[in-house]
């Protein structure tokens, strides 16, 4: 009997895995589907180097995307590394040599974020998901 609990515990924590890997993966599919995201270029109008340089100003930034759904939530699985000339996906500046790059992989789709854009994108995924556990008068 408890073998067969142990087993619905493990199956449980599975298949919550994978309700959040899909929930991943949807929300990069819906950027993807999404031409206005990178015509419109939210981050590139919107952040200057300046202001991608200025966590206040990112973390604003960053906060509204999230919650108008042009950006979609940090992912938790990242490889860190050198810079190698890519762009931020948070603010659209390039990764440079001298700063590290976190690499996310979801299903087909490789993305980089600079070390800073992608802690405070993570702070505010997670502030999202608090909320939304939480009362929604508390915002
Ligand atoms: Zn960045």
């Amino acid at each position: 009997m408890s073998s067969l609990v142990a087993r619905s515990r493990d199956a449980s924590r599975e298949t919550r895995k994978l309700i959040e890997r899909s929930r991943e993966l949807i929300a990069v599919s819906r950027r993807l589907l999404n031409p206005a995201w990178r015509v419109s270029g939210a981050s590139d109008a919107e952040l200057s180097p300046a202001a991608a340089a200025d966590p206040v100003a990112l973390r604003l930034v960053i906060r509204r995307r999230l919650r108008e759904d042009t950006l979609f939530p940090a992912p938790c699985r990242i490889w860190l590394g050198a810079g190698q000339g890519r762009f931020c996906v948070v603010c659209a500046q390039e990764i440079s040599a001298r700063e590290i790059e976190n690499e996310m992989i979801l299903g087909p789709v490789t993305m980089w974020a600079h070390l800073p854009c992608y802690t405070i994108w993570r702070e505010e995924s997670s502030r999202g998901q608090e909320k939304t556990l939480r009362r929604p008068q508390e915002a």
